[in-house]
């Protein structure tokens, strides 16, 4: 099987996969026990929180540690949303997030009558800052972005939005799961009060991810009990997987550049072996202004996207459509949705490819032959 969906998640490096048996094995303390394999784990910990912390460049305890981005985002978005209901009743967000912003701010309209604005992008699919600034009230207490959204790659204007919200009350929470370990992520420097990621998207191990959060901001807890991570998030420690995380974040950060570059290179091939003299074929791309290298979304004119991802799959290839987070449902993609509206044909149409460094030139070009053949039978 060739994988190309590496936006949906990525297999772990070898080094993770070791790092993680050594600690399944050596560290199994409880880091709340106080003999020593406690203190130990406690250290491991401790040094995990430093690593990400580094990569991020923020301070160690700001830093908290969750079972993946949706809990992040969901933490962030409850937490802060419930704690600060007496400052203003609004919340921002897109109408392109993922699943796990979207349907927690609809939570926090059903459930407690929060008033909430999703925002489109322009009908070309851009998505300038002006859009969240004309939305933005006296009494809005929240904003939420993604940085690089998972379906088409899209940047949004993160930075630009973060100035905005300078002067503004309102916190700012920023969902970089597809971007950690891609680019430099620096939540101060783009503003954010929260920033949300995922390891299973830098070849760390699922089910464990991280929360940056400005300390000086009052926010809930979602989950209750034990002391661990300063009581805002009750529970023993996931250490082997916290683990996995910062061995895979160490060699994202060390080796991103050349990461980034080998990306496009395959992004860039693929597009020139679909587009060769031989045998071109005819495809849009789903691409609205700078994005990710490591995801394209296109299109086949009068191609159901169901049946190719079906063909493709039998032939040995993984693809997907969009977000796979609608657990083996193919809906329709709110996003493309949100750009051509819920009538339009290019609904059906579009593929995700979705790259990492561990893909080769080789299995591009495998890829786009297959492709043609496929869509030429
Ligand atoms: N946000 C974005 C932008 C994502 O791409 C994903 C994963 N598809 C998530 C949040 C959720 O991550 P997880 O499933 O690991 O909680």
């Amino acid at each position: 099987m060739i994988y190309l969906d590496n936006a949906a998640t990525t297999p772990l490096l070898p080094e993770v996969v070791t790092s993680m048996s050594d600690s399944l094995t050596l560290t199994f303390g409880n880091p709340s026990s106080i003999h020593g394999l406690g203190r130990q784990a406690s250290h491991v910990v401790r040094q995990v929180r430093e690593t990400v912390a580094r990569a991020l460049a923020v301070n160690s305890r700001n830093i908290l540690f969750t079972s993946g981005a949706s809990e992040a985002n969901n933490q962030a978005l409850i937490g802060y949303a419930l704690a600060n209901k007496a400052k203003g009743n609004h919340i921002i967000t897109t109408a392109i997030e993922h699943p796990s912003v979207l349907n927690t701010v609809q939570y926090l309209h059903d459930r407690y009558g929060f008033d909430v604005t999703f925002v489109k992008p322009k009908a070309d699919g851009s998505f300038p800052a002006s859009l969240i600034e004309e939305q933005l009230r006296a009494d809005t207490i929240l904003v939420s972005m993604m940085w690089a959204n998972n379906e088409t790659g899209q940047l949004l204007p993160v930075t630009e939005v973060g100035k905005l919200l300078v002067n503004h009350q309102a916190a700012y929470h920023v969902d970089a799961t597809q971007v950690l370990g891609k680019i430099p992520v620096h939540p101060e420097e783009v503003g954010a009060d929260f920033l949300s990621a995922s390891a299973h998207k830098f070849h760390g191990p699922k089910g464990v991810g991280l929360l940056y959060f400005n300390e000086k901001l009052r926010f809930d807890a979602l989950i209750h009990g034990g002391e661990q991570e300063e009581k805002r998030r009750a529970g023993t420690e996931n250490i082997h997987s916290l683990v996995g995380m910062a061995t895979a974040l160490e060699f994202a950060i060390e080796h991103m550049d050349e990461n980034y570059k080998k990306v496009e290179l395959l992004h860039k091939t693929l597009l020139e072996e679909l587009n060769s003299d031989a045998a071109p074929l005819t495809f849009y791309k789903n691409q609205f202004g700078k994005s990710m290298p490591h995801v394209l979304n296109i299109a086949f004119p009068h191609e159901n996207h169901d049946l190719l991802l079906t063909k493709l799959d039998l032939a040995g290839f993984a693809i997907s459509t969009g977000s796979a987070c609608t657990a083996g449902t193919i809906e329709p993609s709110h996003v493309l949705e949100a750009i051509y509206g819920s009538g339009s044909e290019k609904l059906k149409e579009n593929i995700r490819i979705s790259f990492s460094e561990l893909n080769t030139i080789d299995e591009i070009k495998k890829f786009a032959e297959h492709l043609k053949l496929i869509l030429k039978k």
